[in-house]
């Protein structure tokens, strides 16, 4: 929560807009996102006085809400929602890619540190997804080495209660952050299969990523 804040004040001191002004529009958009008087008034308190709590402290629905809201009010009125590709950035994108570069220079620098991006893709990537979707979300990943500067990441998604397709786009985001911190160029991240965008289709969502060598 605390990087999505974060994210909304960075983005509106770039665009000159004002922060208090965006984040009260945002939270008339999540609410509509939220099922009950309860998780309404929850989302309200929160995001009015800035109450910020860890996401692993968070019910499930809130940053999934919280993401919908910020995609509505601060994207540009052509800009896609989400996308399926690092090419095409959107909201959600740059959530994700704000997140990782924030969290690789403070609460998770030891994770970073040191790590090559093919290192930290094998190892420290399930190790960070565990800590925000929840421990039982680690078993179904699966990472697949296609060459050393080329992955496939396997997640099973459908059963997770704070996925959707926006979030997907962060999680793309934050795997170019991560590489951008982690100093890989011409990095892309593909995501064409995914289980929330296409659940007919496709079982688990699958993220390509790879940067030159
Ligand atoms: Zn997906």
């Amino acid at each position: 929560m605390k990087g999505r804040l974060l994210f909304i004040k960075e983005w509106c001191r770039k665009r000159q807009l004002v922060y208090k002004e965006a984040l009260a529009k945002i939270l008339q958009e999540a609410v509509k996102n939220v099922h009950t008087v309860e998780q309404r008034e929850y989302m309200e308190r929160r995001l009015s006085q800035e109450i910020i709590l860890s996401s692993a402290s968070l019910p499930d629905w809130f940053d999934k809400a919280l993401l919908e809201g910020m995609t509505k009010v601060l994207k540009d009125s052509d800009a896609p929602r989400n996308s399926f590709s690092s090419q095409q950035s959107c909201i959600p994108f740059e959530a994700g890619r704000f997140n990782a570069h924030r969290q690789a220079e403070t609460v998770f620098k030891a994770i970073f540190k040191g790590k090559t991006p093919q290192q930290w893709t094998r190892t420290s990537f399930s190790v960070l997804y565990g800590m925000c979707y929840g421990q039982e979300a680690v078993p179904g990943l699966r990472v697949e080495e296609i060459s050393p500067c080329m992955f496939r990441i396997h997640m099973p998604r459908k059963d997770l209660a704070n996925a959707s397709p926006l979030d997907c786009s962060t999680v793309m985001g934050y795997l170019y952050g991560a590489m951008e911190k982690l100093g890989a160029d011409g990095i892309l991240v593909l995501h064409d299969k995914c289980s929330l965008a296409w659940e007919e289709v496709f079982p688990e969502c699958v993220f390509e990523l790879s940067w030159n060598e």
